[in-house]
């Protein structure tokens, strides 16, 4: 099986990914070194405990490297640290300034775990924090004036909003960056890395349910005459009245791509070969049934589809592709407007 490149991070999770090593070797290395003073002082058992969180620091920065689960152990993470946070706020010898860390909690969750879940995270530990600190100073509430309770509660709810309005933007234009990359400008049909990516999820698919999946590859007959005869502009149109077609005839599951210049690629789940060839014929019959018409224009087309099938002709997408297409090579060869699926 040839190499076929990983699907990347999306929705800013190799951001996510970075910060969370960067806690990870902060973490450690606080461990490390609270360990080694602390037990110069003689103080055993905490000494230990940090000892622990420095070794589970490591371990954890082992499977974030590479897990595509970063929710969960960023979760693993998170929440025992939360919670010593907690422990450490209340701790009858702690001065009151310690609650000023919960600012960080909102920061932290937002940029750790994206707007909703970080929103959710952060308001818990938020009100937790407050029901301590008001647990530990009972008198707090009466002896401070309302300008230092609104100061608190006003700056801790701007800090939460702009965590939040924040990681909700950045996630907003992070999808749209991904559509972009992902889609053809032209014909708005997926390109070829859309392609790559939904093959490989429908192929572990097929595997698992054990059905039948093809690829088609489309050219159409003499674009070049049509650019020649009409102009690049009519070209264009041509192109997206293709496109317009392909995605109304085919199902909602099938995936219609164009992959380059005149030529698009279909990736059809639950298809076998004989199926393939008979949506193939339908798409072709289309095509060529209607012309691209503009005001008293008409420009008759064609194409000629290659068709492969999952398992028959190889395993991985560029053995498909490369056999759809040596069979797409034998249609324009055998005078165009036709679907091969041998050879
Ligand atoms: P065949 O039947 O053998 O496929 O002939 P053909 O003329 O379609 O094939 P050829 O590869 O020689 O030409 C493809 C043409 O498609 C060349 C190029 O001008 C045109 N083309 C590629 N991309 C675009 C595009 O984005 N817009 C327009 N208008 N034309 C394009
Ligand atoms: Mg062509
Ligand atoms: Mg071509």
């Amino acid at each position: 099986m040839d190499m076929e490149p990983q699907v990347g991070d999306h929705s800013g999770q190799s951001q996510r990914r970075a910060l969370l090593k960067a806690l990870l070797i902060l973490t450690a290395f606080c461990g490390a070194l609270f360990y080694v003073i602390n037990i110069r002082r003689g103080v055993v058992v905490l000494a230990y405990i940090e000892l622990g969180a420095a070794i589970a620091s490591v371990l954890l920065y082992v499977v974030v490297r590479r897990t595509p689960r970063l929710r969960l152990w960023t979760l693993i993470y998170l929440i025992p640290f939360l919670n010593i946070m907690m422990m450490a706020l209340y701790l009858p010898g702690a001065s009151p300034t310690v609650f000023l860390w919960i600012y960080i909690v909102p920061v932290l969750c937002h940029l750790l775990l994206g707007p909703r879940l970080g929103l959710a995270v952060s308001v818990f530990y938020i009100l937790v924090a407050l029901g301590l600190f008001l647990h530990k100073y009972p008198d707090y509430l009466f002896r401070s004036g309302f300008a230092e309770i609104a100061n608190i509660t006003l700056s801790l709810g701007v800090t939460l909003a702009f965590a939040y309005i924040y990681e909700r933007g950045s996630d907003r234009s992070r999808s749209d960056l991904v559509v972009m990359a992902s889609t053809d400008p032209l014909t708005r049909l997926p390109n070829l890395y859309r392609f790559r990516e939904a093959f490989i999820h429908e192929r572990s698919r097929a595997e698992r349910l054990a059905t039948p999946l093809s690829v088609l590859v489309l050219d159409l007959d003499l674009f070049k005459a049509v650019n020649d005869s009409y102009g690049h502009r009519i070209g264009d149109l041509v192109l997206i009245h293709v496109a317009k077609q392909l995605r109304q005839r085919l199902r909602a599951t099938d995936l219609p791509c164009r992959v380059g210049g005149e030529e698009f690629t279909m990736l059809l789940p639950d298809t076998n070969r004989d199926e393939a060839v008979w949506v193939a014929e339908n798409l072709r019959e289309l095509i060529a049934s209607q012309p691209y018409r503009t005001g008293r224009l008409s420009v008759p087309l064609s194409c000629s589809i290659g068709v492969a099938e999952w398992g028959v002709d190889g395993q991985s997408m560029d053995d498909l592709v490369e056999a759809a297409d040596r069979r797409l090579y034998i249609a324009k060869q055998q005078g165009r407007n036709r679907v091969i699926s041998e050879g």
